[in-house]
């Protein structure tokens, strides 16, 4: 069941959180340089030392299309990715949809955040053949044209965040859509670059009737990493992640945003709250109700 705290509206698009499941990273890895002894506080690890994180992905329904934001590991994770962060893909993402009545068919537009297999791993589907095929036959994947690059030659540093061989069909396919930084995906839908994760890393805005949501994926992905120092060890570019997320949260403050994250499992929706020199986030619903 999807609980009613996974969906909400912005204005007249209906944003609904849905999981691809949880999997298990190691707490220090998560957080970046901040001591276990604040972190625990916020997300108990378990004996090894993780914490229990979940794949989101975005169902973002205007009344233009029907938006997929992220994709999460897909149904064909690898043994070697599936034994190292214990992945649970209870329910996946395909069964999520089916929650609500919709099929792969329905997806319009798939934004891709960026191209670690833990975002991008349902947007391809194995056959019977051992080859690789869009999952979501009819839409439209929209993905930065420098992460593209990178996903397809990756270096020896993220060469295993990357799935090549799984992405290239998505080419051959013609749905494949590049883009060059910040630009519209569809009416009221626009990309933004929020680099640092990866160099071409981006977030997603959704702006109706005066409200904005953003999904803010690996540059904030749970509600703790509002907080600035911290980030992920998994970022490639943590000074430019730092810079990118302050200018963000700036934003989103002074503007009232309900964001997005790539890995919470707890809040789909936040809203930040600031109590002096600290910004925190509260369920947007809690926000709502003040
Ligand atoms: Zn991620």
């Amino acid at each position: 069941m999807i609980p009613p705290s996974d969906r909400t509206w912005i204005g007249d698009v209906e944003i609904i959180r849905l999981l691809d499941g949880t999997f298990r990273v190691d707490g220090g890895a998560m957080f970046g340089v901040v001591p276990r002894t604040l972190w625990a506080s916020k997300a108990a690890p378990d004996r090894e030392n993780r914490v229990t994180l979940a794949l989101n992905c975005y169902l973002v329904r205007t009344p233009d299309a029907t938006l997929l934001l992220d994709t999460g590991v897909g149904p064909d994770v690898g043994r070697r990715h599936t034994d190292f962060y214990s992945f649970d893909r209870r329910p996946g993402l395909v069964e999520s949809l089916a929650e609500l009545g919709l099929e792969p068919d329905d997806v319009d537009v798939v934004v891709n955040s960026h191209l670690h297999f833990d975002h991008c791993g349902g947007n391809t589907l194995k056959k019977a053949d051992g080859t690789w095929a869009p999952a979501f036959p009819r839409a439209r994947y929209v993905v930065q044209r420098g992460e593209w690059e990178q996903a397809l030659t990756p270096v020896e540093r993220d060469r295993p965040s990357y799935m090549p061989a799984r992405l290239k069909p998505l080419a051959e396919s013609g749905l494949l859509d590049l883009i060059d930084g910040d630009g519209p995906v569809a009416p009221g839908v626009e990309a933004v670059l929020v680099a640092g994760h990866t160099a071409f890393h981006q977030g997603v805005k959704v702006t109706s009737a005066g409200r904005t949501f953003f999904y803010a994926a690996d540059a904030v992905p749970t509600a703790a990493h509002v907080a600035l120092d911290t980030i992920m060890s998994f970022d490639l570019y943590p000074v430019a992640t730092f810079d990118a997320k302050k200018a963000l949260l700036a934003r989103a403050e002074k503007e009232g945003w309900v964001l997005g994250f790539s890995h919470d499992l707890k809040i789909p929706f936040g809203a930040l709250r600031r109590a002096g020199k600290r910004l925190d986030v509260v369920p947007a619903e809690e926000a709502e109700n003040d």
